[in-house]
Formats: C-alpha cells, sequence, structure tokens
C-alpha cells in the first residue's frame, strides 16, 4: 500500500517572521513553511527579501509574502502588518525575531548606540506585537505569539550594555503578556538561544581559534545551528503547547547552566 504523506503541522496557518531572511529568522521561515504555512518574510532590504522567498517551501495556502521594513520604524510596522493581514486574511503567528547588538565599554556607550539596540530589540518588538495584537482583539481572533530573546535575558554581558537590557525588557514583557491576554486566548512565549551560529556571530564563526574557545565554554561543547532553535518556535506555537503562555524557553545546550560549575571548586 502507498504510504501517505506525513501530515503538516501548519496546513494553512499564517505566520509573520521579523528579521525572517537570515540566521536564526531564516530556519524558522522554512520550518514553518515546510510544515505548510504561509509566511510574511520581515527584513529591512527588499532585495534581499525578493532573492530568500523563492528558497522556501511552496504551500497550498499561496504564495509567501515579502514584508520589507525597519521595525523600529512605527509607520514601516503597521503597513508590513496591515498588508499582511489583507494578503493572508489574517494571522496565527507572530515570531519577533529581528534583533542587532552593539559592543562598547559602558562607560562609553553613546545615547545614539543604545537608543539604537532597544529601538529595534525593544520598541520594534512592541510595535509588532501590538499591531498583531490590535487585530486579534477587534476581530476576536487567537493566535500564538514567540520573541526571540536571549541567554542574555538572565546572563550579564559586559560590554554589551543595551543587548543585555533589551533582552530582559523583552523577558519581561513576555511575561507581561502572557498575563494580559491568557484569558483571551492568545500565548505568548519566548525563546532564549545561547550561541547559535548565523551571521551575527561571524567574528567567532569563521574563525577556528575562537570556535574552539566558544565551544568550550558550552556543557554540551558546541554551539548551536539554527534549526535547533526554529523547531522549539515551532512548538510554542503549536497545539501542543495550549497550556503554556508567559514562558521564556531557555535553548542554550546548557550554557544557563552555567559551565563553570561542571566540576565542583567550591565547599
Ligand atoms: P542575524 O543573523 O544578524 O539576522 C538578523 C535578522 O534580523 C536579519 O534577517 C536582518 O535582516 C533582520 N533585522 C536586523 N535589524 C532589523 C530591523 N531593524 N528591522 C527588521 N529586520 C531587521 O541574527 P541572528 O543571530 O539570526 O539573531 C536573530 C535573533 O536571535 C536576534 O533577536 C538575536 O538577538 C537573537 N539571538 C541570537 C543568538 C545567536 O547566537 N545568533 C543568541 C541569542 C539570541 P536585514 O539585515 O535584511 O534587515
Amino acid at each position: 500500500m502507498p504510504s501517505t504523506p506525513a501530515a503538516k503541522h501548519f496546513e494553512n496557518k499564517r505566520v509573520f517572521v521579523s528579521g525572517g531572511n537570515q540566521g536564526i529568522g531564516q530556519a524558522i521561515s522554512h520550518a514553518f513553511a515546510r510544515e505548510g504555512a504561509r509566511v510574511a518574510v520581515n527584513g529591512r532590504h527588499r532585495e534581499k527579501l525578493d532573492a530568500f522567498l523563492p528558497t522556501l517551501p511552496t504551500v497550498n495556502a499561496g504564495p509567501h509574502l515579502s514584508c520589507a521594513a525597519d521595525v523600529a520604524d512605527e509607520q514601516a510596522v503597521i503597513r508590513v502588518i496591515d498588508q499582511t493581514f489583507r494578503e493572508f486574511g489574517g494571522l496565527d503567528v507572530l515570531v519577533c525575531n529581528a534583533g542587532i547588538l552593539s559592543e562598547s565599554p559602558s562607560e562609553d556607550v553613546t545615547h545614539d548606540a543604545f537608543m539604537k539596540v532597544m529601538n529595534v530589540n525593544v520598541t520594534g518588538v512592541m510595535f509588532c506585537v501590538r499591531e498583531v495584537l490590535k487585530r486579534w482583539l477587534d476581530t476576536g481572533a487567537r493566535g500564538s505569539i514567540i520573541i526571540n530573546s536571549s541567554v542574555h535575558q538572565i546572563i550579564p554581558k559586559p560590554a554589551f550594555l543595551a543587548y543585555s537590557a533589551s533582552k530582559g525588557a523583552v523577558g519581561n514583557m513576555v511575561r507581561t503578556w502572557g498575563l494580559e491576554y491568557a484569558s483571551r486566548g492568545i500565548r505568548v512565549n519566548g525563546v532564549a538561544p545561547g550561541a547559535i551560529i548565523t551571521p551575527m556571530n561571524d567574528a567567532w564563526v569563521n574563525d577556528p581559534e575562537k570556535y574552539k574557545t566558544v565551544s568550550s565554554h558550552i556543557p554540551m561543547g558546541r554551539p548551536g545551528k539554527p534549526e535547533e532553535i526554529a523547531e522549539p518556535v515551532l512548538f510554542l506555537a503549536s497545539e501542543k503547547a495550549s497550556y503554556i503562555t508567559g514562558q521564556t524557553l531557555y535553548i542554550d545546550g546548557g550554557l544557563t547552566l552555567y559551565a563553570d560549575f561542571a566540576k565542583n571548586w567550591s565547599s
């Protein structure tokens, strides 16, 4: 008897992924499309998005959507969320993944550099979530929101003050939204990756010595792959996670278990 193809878990679902054309976001967009979802892929550059979209698996529900916008630009976010609801006829899952970092000793951090990170990693997340919530509540629709945070939500990152502050902030935003919308069937959760092989980390990913050093700090002995973040994102967005809200899932090869304590060095 011919075997029937495995059921797709997000057939006919509609998903928006900010920063969805590179790194972890790219893996998330691919995973949702593989499972049958139409994906609205956001990034700042239209040409990059137009080149990326045809690499996604095609789905029965219709074409994927290119949503060029800087998430820190309120009007641009309103435009692309509007466009997505119009073209897709609604939305089932929002993934706020876009994020940036910048390095500087804290005594030298400028207002501009600090705000640039906060504007993307915190305010950008707020704009996307607010615009989606508004539309769901207006129509009585329900859905799931996943925010990409970082282990630096709880592990301090010296010389990356704005990054640490921004990820701490989104952790509390997830808990606030989780509580605020729990009774209305809207779930909001976070994922907090450890060190993942993406273009954001080119500085150590492409340097064998630095790669070895990074790996040596991770209890599992290696950095993670973008797909290892994407699959838990799909889980949190799915019905399998129907009773989970306001939580952050650390996906870090044990990094938040504090590698230095693997062997006892105190009493
Ligand atoms: P990445 O490789 O640098 O990719 C970032 C993505 O965000 C790109 O698609 C980029 O596209 C988009 N983006 C950047 N600024 C944007 C803006 N203002 N508006 C819209 N899109 C924007 O980064 P990644 O490593 O995949 O990281 C993704 C998320 O995971 C971030 O939130 C990051 O903090 C978090 N994270 C990463 C790691 C890690 O080790 N990689 C660890 C913990 C947490 P364009 O450049 O085309 O705009």
